[in-house]
């Protein structure tokens, strides 16, 4: 048994509302107890942290990554080292799934990982075309033919049930009619889209989906989806996509960094968040390289005001919106771990979000709406997912870059090993 955690004198946002002045106590891993004061430790062997002027939130989830392998552990370790304690990856290889669970479960100093695994891909269809547009190796372009193209029920049903055998945490469909891009990938049928809704809903599972036009959205909240994993930029919102969204009760997960360098507008932000200190000493030159281009696959009526403009509109109409970076090794404009926190200080500058509404949407609603039934609140009997910042981001929200600590299951991130010595 791992000695307990004492953190207190902290302030605490527990996920949905504030403590001024607070204690947390941590065993085993989970959240053992939280008060309104202060907590004595239970025993002399007790790790015992006083941090006046700092606030303790949740561990942040990424709702929308796409991870992959390397040696310096870029995904799951820099996500951790910038207090995202659970990434939600929306489609990966099949063969990479043994190896990011192993670390996530294994490595105390990666993020939990949950995946889509698989998401149910068309020939010629969404995302082959953004892959394909950074990496033309024989390697991607091999791995991009072996994807399912569905093109029948009979498909769906073999598909889903792969996924059940991968077990993945939910399913992922792609709905990109290239309304909005400089690239036309084949666009799935409705009549697939809804057999994979269905099917998926039939197994218990969560249905979420990709789309970036206004068209492609209300295309799949008719059909019955649980959640987007991106906004719309093609054109301002309707009123008619606002109530296809409160007659689904569907989720957005906007990604609106994503968008932002889709459309190029995003790269100033980009450059200053690459160039920020608190940020660049987490990032390999790769990493700051990467994250100061722009995807730059928008055709010139896309917009990103758009975007800022339609979450505004749906949060005003009370839709769940939660938090996603669409962070992803090859893509351009996002840094992962980083990204979620642009994200969060956009929903607030651009969307109107006040900065405890934007860390709602990073920990307990995004939890809520993707199931993470274990984490996303500092409440007893959660994971110990744990991030320690000076200052309040409750009303700056900039303050969530100044981490001074981060644990997942109760263990303390490497990065963060001064706090303690
Ligand atoms: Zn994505």
């Amino acid at each position: 048994m791992s000695s307990a955690l004492l953190i207190k004198d902290v302030r605490i946002f527990d996920g949905e509302n504030e403590i001024p002045s607070g204690s947390v106590l941590v065993e085993d891993g989970l959240i053992k107890e939280v008060s309104k004061g202060a907590l004595e430790a239970p025993n002399a062997s007790t790790v015992v942290i006083s941090k006046p002027g700092h606030t303790l939130i949740p561990g942040i989830i990424d709702g929308h990554i796409h991870a992959h392998i390397d040696e310096e552990n870029t995904v799951l370790g820099q996500a951790l080292k910038f207090g995202v304690t659970t990434v939600c990856d929306m489609h990966q290889e099949v063969e990479n799934l043994a190896e990011l669970r192993n670390r996530a479960l294994n490595d105390p100093n990666s993020a939990d990982f949950k995946t889509a695994s698989q998401g149910a891909t068309v020939l010629g269809g969404w995302p082959a075309a953004v892959i394909t547009a950074h990496d033309k190796s024989e390697e991607t372009l091999a791995k991009v033919a072996a994807w399912p193209d569905l093109k029948n029920r009979a498909d769906v049903e073999a598909f889903i049930r792969d996924r059940i055998e991968d077990k993945a945490d939910y399913i992922k469909l792609m709905h990109e009619d290239g309304n909005g891009l400089s690239v036309k990938p084949t666009l799935p049928s409705l009549e697939l889209q809804k057999d994979v809704i269905e099917i998926a809903h039939r197994n218990g599972l969560l249905a979420v989906a990709h789309a970036t036009s206004l068209q492609g959205t209300l295309d799949v909240l008719r059909l019955g989806i649980d959640g987007l994993t991106h906004t719309f930029c093609d054109q301002p919102p309707t009123q008619e996509v606002i109530d296809a969204y409160l007659a689904s009760n569907a989720h957005c997960n906007p990604t609106l960094v994503a968008l932002g360098s889709l459309t190029t507008e995003g790269q100033q932000e980009q450059e200053s968040y690459a160039h920020d200190p608190r940020a660049s000493k987490f990032l390999n030159s790769q990493g700051k390289q990467n994250l100061c281009r722009c995807m730059a696959l928008a055709n010139d009526k896309s917009r990103v005001k758009y975007a800022y403009q339609s979450v505004r509109e749906l949060k005003a109409a009370g839709i769940d919106v939660i938090l996603g970076s669409d962070s992803a090794g090859p893509a351009l404009g996002t840094a992962f771990g980083l990204s979620a926190h642009h994200e969060l200080a956009t929903l607030v500058s651009k969307c109107g979000f006040t900065p405890e509404e934007a860390l709602r949407a990073g920990t307990s609603l995004v939890a809520k709406r993707l199931r993470l039934k274990d984490r996303g609140r500092i409440v007893e009997g959660l994971r110990a997912d744990l991030v320690l910042v000076e200052g309040n981001p409750l009303e700056d929200i900039d303050h969530t870059l100044d981490l001074r600590g981060v644990w997942k299951q109760g263990m303390l991130c490497s990065a963060y090993d001064s706090l303690v010595a």
